[in-house]
């Protein structure tokens, strides 16, 4: 075998998500997100807000992979955020922790008006900018059910992937063949959840769902003018009907919101 051929070279993402934080300059000496993510531990905050034209002037092929794989990619950031956040001598105090994306450029690579938004944006970062005409009431989502097998007790978790709840089909014990769906009890308070929202945003004659997680809920009301930073995708894991028919609506995973103006 010859190495040599061997062109391709592996990317540390997280590493270099890491070197981001920690070295870039917004004057000299002075390194932006470090000073963010140590501020974010005097504060006992779990997110860090980061502007697009930074990590693109610093590190282009991040930027454009994570403009590309935002699902993949901010997992990365999250990954060098906590660890530099436990390298400036910070404790990991959530159980979740987020990196928010946002832009200052109005000519931004990310920025999509919503009557432009089409199928060859699913999956990609997008910032779009909509009014708000509805917004639902927040919601409890389980994340990581718990449950305990009523005939050897063995505790287990199962994560949560859709809207129906899923429950043990069988005992993960190898000696317990227990595979009755009713012998299981949830164990609540062990479970995680996170809460949930729809909101529904507009430009123009366009109206596109989003959704908002963890503290994301309940940050903006009817009305307000909105620039939202988010996952393009289908309504599939979203909505009780998507699954039975091949026909889908756009929706966006909010990252970060921001609020353009704020009517009282
Ligand atoms: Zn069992």
């Amino acid at each position: 075998m010859n190495i040599n051929n061997n062109l391709e070279v592996p990317i540390h993402k997280v590493q270099r998500f890491e070197d981001f934080f920690r070295l870039f300059p917004e004057r000299p000496s002075f390194y932006k997100y470090q000073n963010r993510i140590i501020e974010t531990i005097t504060t006992k905050r779990n997110d860090l807000i980061i502007d697009y034209e930074d990590l693109l002037a610093f590190d282009c092929q991040i930027a454009y992979m994570l403009r590309n794989d935002p699902e993949s990619l901010l997992e990365d950031a999250v990954k060098a955020f906590k660890n530099i956040l436990k390298f400036l001598g910070g404790k990991l105090i959530d159980r979740d922790y987020f990196v928010r994306i946002s832009t200052r450029d109005r000519e931004s690579l990310l920025k999509v008006s919503l009557k432009d938004i089409s199928s060859s944006y699913l999956s990609k970062l997008i910032v779009s900018e909509g009014k708000v005409i509805d917004k639902k009431a927040p919601e409890i989502r389980l994340e990581i059910g718990y449950f305990q097998c009523l005939f050897c007790l063995t505790e287990f978790e199962i994560f949560q992937h859709s809207l129906r709840v899923e429950r043990p089909k069988f005992c993960i014990n190898p000696r317990c063949k227990n595979k009755t769906a009713s012998s299981f009890r949830p164990l609540s308070k062990k479970s995680y959840y996170y809460d949930y929202q729809f909101l529904t945003i507009q430009e123009g004659k366009k109206k596109i769902k989003t959704v908002l997680t963890h503290d994301l809920v309940d940050k903006v009301n009817v009305g307000d003018v909105i620039e939202v930073t988010g996952i393009f995708t289908t309504d599939f894991e979203y909505s009780k009907t998507a699954k039975r028919n091949n026909a889908f609506k756009g929706i966006i995973v909010v990252n970060n919101i921001n609020i353009l103006n704020n009517p009282s």
